[in-house]
């Protein structure tokens, strides 16, 4: 059976992953698209060839009958809305990161999903689903370490638009690492605090670039993340876990080391797509198996919830300049 998918957004991710499904993944097709600029929506129908229906309203390709299920990449603070429609129509939905741009929204999402009482939210966080993470995930469960205590993190773009201000750095930089991390040590956060180091000549007047983001977890782990979003030279991600036998250190992508002209020399990638586009391909073929199957075991709604009350905690330590505590209300046993 393949499943009928239906993609409201047809931007950058909607159309890379509606490019994924069709080009490389197993199992799924595009049967509907919806994005507030049809002709968008449209010469992605035409590029990839689909046999897929335009819909001018979103509401609509979520309740349509031959839709299977749902990826929900349009902007941000759409996401709610949708996610929130598919669970009422009963259908999988796989939500791109933010999950809801606020945690009441997260929350408003996860109370939908225990009434339903089924898991049908999927949130787009890929970096569980990257090679590196896992020999980090693995390293750390087998003990290889001993038990972490410090990790060392840092998230680096080579330049950002006019339009990304400072609580960007949280809301949609940071993110991945306050999900990541999370998962890879199994843990909470309690506290954040921001600190500005001085200000790259590179970043515009809005923004405070680059920040360090401090964070603690319930078991006493110490954080640090560098958040760079001018540095200049790639997209560069990096993260050391220091545990009490040993460090272990998220691998490098994949590159040449050339020598020549008396230099050894190998390649930073730029490109935020490129750095993670296994991980893609892995956590939506993740999402598809799941819909067959009728269980989706990829980051759930919790997830997206959990990060969303780190990433507030952060953006109000940005403000404040102190530590902000972070509250995580218990976990539901329906997320354990
Ligand atoms: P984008 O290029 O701006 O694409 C968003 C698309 O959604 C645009 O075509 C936009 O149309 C459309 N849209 C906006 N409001 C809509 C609505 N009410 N109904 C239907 N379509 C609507 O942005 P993007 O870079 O693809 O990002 C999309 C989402 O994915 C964001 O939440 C972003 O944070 C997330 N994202 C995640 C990752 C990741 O690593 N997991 C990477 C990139 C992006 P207009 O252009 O006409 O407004």
């Amino acid at each position: 059976m393949s499943i009928k998918i239906g993609i409201i957004g047809i931007g950058a991710i909607g159309a890379d992953h509606a490019k994924r499904i069709t080009n490389s993944l197993t199992g799924a097709s595009i049967v509907a698209l919806n994005d507030v600029n049809l002709a968008q929506a449209h010469a992605v129908a035409d590029t990839l060839q689909l046999n897929a229906k335009v819909y001018t309203d979103a509401h609509e390709l979520i309740n349509a009958d031959d839709v299977d299920a749902i990826l929900v990449t349009s902007w941000g603070p759409t996401h709610e809305e949708f996610v929130l429609s598919a669970i009422a129509a009963n259908k999988y939905v796989f939500c791109e990161k933010p999950l809801a741009t606020t945690a009441q929204g997260c929350k408003n999402i996860v109370d939908a999903e225990l009434k339903a009482g089924k898991k049908l939210v999927q949130v787009g966080f890929m970096r569980p689903y990257d090679s590196g993470y896992q020999l980090l995930k693995q390293a750390i469960t087998n003990g290889d370490i001993g038990e972490p205590l410090m990790v060392h993190c840092a998230h680096r773009n080579p330049e950002v638009p006019e339009s990304y201000l400072t609580p960007m750095a949280i809301h949609d930089t940071l993110i991945h690492e306050l999900d990541v991390l999370r998962w890879l040590l199994d843990d909470d956060y309690k506290s954040a605090q921001v600190v500005f180091p001085r200000k790259s000549r590179y970043a515009h007047s809005q923004l405070a670039d680059p920040q360090i983001v401090l964070l603690e977890t319930t078991k006493g782990v110490r954080i640090d993340v560098e958040v760079f979003v001018n540095c200049q030279y790639g997209y560069d991600i990096q993260c050391s876990v220091v545990g009490e036998e040993g460090i272990a250190n998220l691998p490098e992508p994949q590159s040449l080391l050339i020598r020549k002209d008396a230099k050894l020399a190998t390649t930073v990638l730029t490109d935020w797509k490129q750095r993670f586009i296994d991980a893609y391909d892995v956590e939506l073929q993740d999402f598809i198996d799941g819909v067959k199957a009728q269980k989706l075991i990829g980051p759930t709604a919790w997830d997206g919830f959990a990060a969303s009350i780190a990433a507030d905690a952060c953006v109000k330590a940005q403000e404040s300049g102190q530590i902000e505590s972070i509250e995580m209300p218990e976990r539901p046993a329906f997320y354990q």
